[in-house]
């Protein structure tokens, strides 16, 4: 599943690089506060590890500081797939303008969230006939994603009465540059490729679905604003050529998002002033060129990432042949990211502290296991920490996005993480 990379290995010894600084939770006395209490406090009012955390000021604050850094008027949406947790849906429902699902089962956290309808919209590949029926019922924007959706939604819409509401996403004929996933060009299972568009267009117009716009996303997790201005920009253009073949205004134009976080050493925050000018030179060309669409970003990872924790425990330290570990009742089967199983090709230490021991003396060459029997559950690899013992506590930082919900949680069955939004 990894591959060791000699050379970064060899980079790392010389000069370690280090990572952007994490200075969203504050530190008092040695102690990492999360909702505005000591880290032990907060392990106590939980009454059991691991669990992870979330910090309402932080969501706040992260919504604020992106509001701030675009142009009024392009419009925020979330993206709940990175983090669904009823509680903190529902605290980003009333910070942003609408809510993106991709399951039926989603669909029903934003809605119990006091999401309003109007501003929902699903996307995702192999959507159900259920899921279809309960989107129509529910009033929302259904991103359609093949040929099969179109004829599928014409036949329930005509046997229920409920008017279709929909968005084409398109599977674009550009790529992301650099993006950590790609999730559009070349061949996808997401979307509909752009050169079927037109033919797409024309059978929605036969079946008299409620056309309202168009949906682009490229990709996750980036870093280089010159990548995502890019395609944003491309987007634009391909929506602008679409949009001829539209059977009604396009009154929504969704260019995705894939904003990055910094997880590892060298990484820095995106940049996002860049990305505003730019947004802010196609709201404008959205008004002259297409009479005055919406523009919406969705962003998962961005708004939630930064916002979380995950905290286990130490249970055991042990010394093999001089080398340190620190065995935890926490591990890949919460946080399958965190391990390096979710999608990284090469393994990378996520940032970890002790956070009851903020500033305790380091302790170099400390590796960070979890309970499983295989040697995959590794939170960390051979990292500087503060020296730990049993019953100290492991932060696991930017775990507020793709933490729980993406891991194997029955792997083993140890008990689940608990969650909680402070
Ligand atoms: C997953 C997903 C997102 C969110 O991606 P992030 O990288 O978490 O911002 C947005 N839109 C679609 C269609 C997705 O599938």
């Amino acid at each position: 599943m990894q591959s060791p990379d000699k050379e970064a290995v060899k980079e790392t010894v010389r000069q370690p690089p280090q990572h952007a600084p994490l200075v969203q939770f504050p530190v008092v006395a040695g102690q990492l506060q999360i909702g505005g209490q000591p880290l032990t406090r907060l392990a106590d009012r939980i009454g059991r590890t691991p669990f992870y955390a979330y910090g309402r000021e932080q969501l706040s604050a992260r919504v604020k500081s992106l509001r701030e850094a675009l142009p009024a008027g392009i419009e925020l949406h979330y993206a709940m797939k990175a983090n669904p947790m009823p509680a903190v849906v529902g605290h980003m429902a009333r910070l942003v303008d609408g809510i993106d699902v991709a399951s039926g089962g989603e669909l029903q956290v934003a809605l119990d969230a006091g999401a309003d309808p109007r501003e929902i919209s699903f996307a995702g590949p192999g959507k159900s006939e259920l899921e279809l029926r309960q989107a129509l019922a529910a009033g929302i924007l259904i991103n359609i994603e093949s040929f099969r959706e179109v004829t599928l939604l014409a036949r329930l819409s005509a046997e229920t009465g409920y008017a279709a509401r929909v968005a084409v996403r398109v599977n674009p004929d550009f790529e992301l540059k650099s993006s950590g996933m790609k999730m559009g060009g070349g061949p996808k299972q997401f979307g509909v490729d752009a050169e079927q568009v037109p033919d797409l267009l024309a059978q929605i117009g036969q079946a008299g679905l409620g056309f309202e716009g168009f949906h682009l996303f490229a990709g996750s997790q980036n870093l280089r604003p010159e990548a995502i201005i890019e395609a944003q920009q491309k987007s634009f253009e391909l929506a602008l050529r679409l949009a001829e073949s539209a059977p009604a205004p396009v009154r929504t134009l969704n260019l995705g998002g894939g904003f990055g976080i910094p997880y590892f050493p060298g990484e820095q925050r995106l940049d996002l002033a860049p990305i505003g000018q730019n947004l802010a030179a196609l709201q404008a060309r959205a008004k002259q060129e297409l009479g005055g669409t919406r523009l919406v970003i969705e962003l998962g990872r961005y708004l939630v990432g930064e916002a979380g924790v995950y905290v286990c425990r130490v249970v055991d330290r042990k010394v093999s042949r001089g080398q340190v570990y620190l065995v935890t009742d926490g591990g890949l089967h919460h946080h399958l990211a965190a391990s390096g199983n979710f999608g990284q090709v090469i393994r990378k230490n996520y940032p970890l502290a002790i956070g009851n021991r903020m500033d305790a003396e380091m302790e170099p060459g400390v590796s960070v296991v979890g309970p499983l029997c295989t040697p995959l559950d590794l939170l960390g690899e051979r990292m500087s920490l503060p020296h730990a013992e049993p019953g100290d506590l492991v932060v696991v930082f930017q775990s507020g996005a793709y933490g729980v919900s993406a891991s194997p949680q029955n792997f083993l069955s140890h008990p689940a993480a608990a969650e909680v939004l402070v």
